[in-house]
C-alpha cells in the first residue's frame, strides 16, 4: 500500500523506534505513547484492520500474537497489560493498517470505553 504510514514505517522509508522484527511482524513503539509502555505490533502484510483478517495466513495473525505475548515479556509486564485493536470509525481507528496496542506499565481504568 504505497500510502500508508505503518507500511512506509514497515520499510524504513519513516523512522521508528523498533521493538521486535520478524518475517511476518514489525512492532514499534508509539509515537504518542499512552502509557509508560506503548507498542505497537503490526502484520507485514497490509490488512486495514481486524476486520480483513481473513486475508492473512493463520500463521501471520498468530505471529502477532505471539509478538504480543514476547514484547510484554521483554518490557516486565509481569504485572499485566491490555491489548487494544482499533476497528473503524466508532473506535477512532486513526491509521488503517491492522495494528494492536500494547500498553502497560501502570493499573489500567477499568472502563475500556
Ligand atoms: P489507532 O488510533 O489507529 O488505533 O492507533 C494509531 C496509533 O498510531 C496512535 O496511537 C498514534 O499515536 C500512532 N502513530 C501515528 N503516527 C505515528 C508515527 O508516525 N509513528 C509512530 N511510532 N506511531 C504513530
Ligand atoms: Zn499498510
Amino acid at each position: 500500500m504505497e500510502n500508508c504510514l505503518f507500511c512506509k514505517i514497515i520499510k524504513g522509508e519513516i523512522p521508528s523506534a523498533k521493538v521486535l522484527e520478524n518475517d511476518q511482524v514489525y512492532a514499534f513503539r508509539d509515537i504518542n505513547p499512552q502509557a509508560p509502555t506503548h507498542v505497537l505490533v503490526v502484520p507485514k502484510k497490509h490488512v486495514s484492520s481486524v476486520a480483513e483478517i481473513d486475508q492473512l495466513s493463520d500463521a501471520e495473525i498468530a505471529a502477532c500474537l505471539k509478538a504480543v505475548k514476547q514484547i510484554a515479556a521483554e518490557e516486565s509486564l509481569s504485572d499485566g497489560f491490555r491489548v487494544v485493536s482499533n476497528c473503524g470509525p466508532d473506535a477512532c481507528q486513526s491509521v488503517p493498517h491492522l495494528h494492536f496496542h500494547i500498553l502497560g506499565g501502570r493499573k489500567m481504568g477499568d472502563r475500556m470505553a
